[in-house]
């Protein structure tokens, strides 16, 4: 795999849509791993409950493992939680599990409980990857908000689909919210468009909307409707190790490519 320029310092991508179902796990885990097959070092936090990223990584994450959990609510240093994923060299993950279900609640009574992810990775040498890519939950809540104040950019995975814009305005009033309170250098940086499936108008509709809506922050490569990528988290794997050659694990691949040669710009 040729590599692809790092960039000067850690960026920092929280990848965010309180819809459900929308490709924000898949977005992650298949960066994560393209950038990491191209020579960058990567950690993939893990913010939902569901713990699906750490599941796609091939991540332990029983509810006795250390998690992002332990980071959020008990103050463990990031650097005891984060571990290899097994199948690519520099690619990292911040595991979580169903205990993290209960920090929604937990954090409300917490000092700084918008600022618990941000000061978790101030705290923690970063440096060391050129990556930190964060997979919400499917809500705006705390653990939400808590990313979009962890990061310096933010990514928004978009299906191709009837409702698709509807819930964008409420996430970018939450964002507004964060960059005037919280975190000020919140950049939405990239869009990406997701199971596009080339069949329908519709998708083609979605897609020029969005584009027309949000112009060159959307990334040209839209990724496929394809069976490959629903069946390789099963597997422990990225689709990019799962079926290299797929149109699946081909779109993450340039939609990665563009991110790495694309930088932060605004
Ligand atoms: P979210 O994290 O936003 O809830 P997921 O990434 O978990 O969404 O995707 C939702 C479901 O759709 C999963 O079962 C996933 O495997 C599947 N999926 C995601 N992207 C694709 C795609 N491009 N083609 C086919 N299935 C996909
Ligand atoms: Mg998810």
């Amino acid at each position: 795999n040729k590599e692809w320029p790092r960039p000067p310092k850690c960026r920092v991508i929280t990848i965010a849509n309180q819809k459900g179902g929308v490709g924000k796990t898949t977005t992650s885990v298949n960066l994560a791993a393209s950038l990491a097959l191209h020579g960058a070092r990567v950690l993939v936090v893990d913010l939902d409950p569901q713990g699906n990223a750490s599941t796609a990584l091939g991540v332990e994450h029983r509810a006795d493992v250390p998690s992002i959990y332990d980071v959020l609510i008990e103050d463990k240093p990031l650097a005891d939680i984060v571990v290899p994923a097994p199948d690519i060299p520099g690619l990292y993950c911040a595991p979580a599990n169903l205990n993290l279900a209960g920090a929604e609640i937990e954090l409300v009574s917490k000092v700084a409980r918008e600022s618990r992810l941000r000061r978790a990775l101030d705290a923690y040498d970063t440096s060391q990857f050129d990556y930190v890519l964060i997979d919400c939950p499917p809500s705006l809540g705390l653990l939400t908000v808590n990313a979009l104040v962890g990061g310096d950019e933010l990514l928004i995975p978009i299906q191709c689909e009837y409702y698709a814009l509807e819930g964008l305005g409420q996430l970018i009033r939450t964002v507004d919210l964060v960059k005037a309170h919280l975190n000020p250098g919140l950049n939405v940086s990239t869009i990406l468009l997701t199971m596009y499936d080339a069949r329908t108008r519709l998708a083609a509709q979605v897609a020029e909307d969005v584009r027309n809506h949000f112009g060159d922050i959307v990334l040209n490569t839209v990724i496929p409707r394809s069976v490959r990528v629903s069946e390789a988290p099963s597997y422990g794997q990225s689709v990019i190790t799962y079926d290299p050659g797929s149109s699946g694990a081909l779109a993450y691949s340039e939609a990665a490519s563009e991110m790495a040669h694309r930088g932060a710009a605004k």
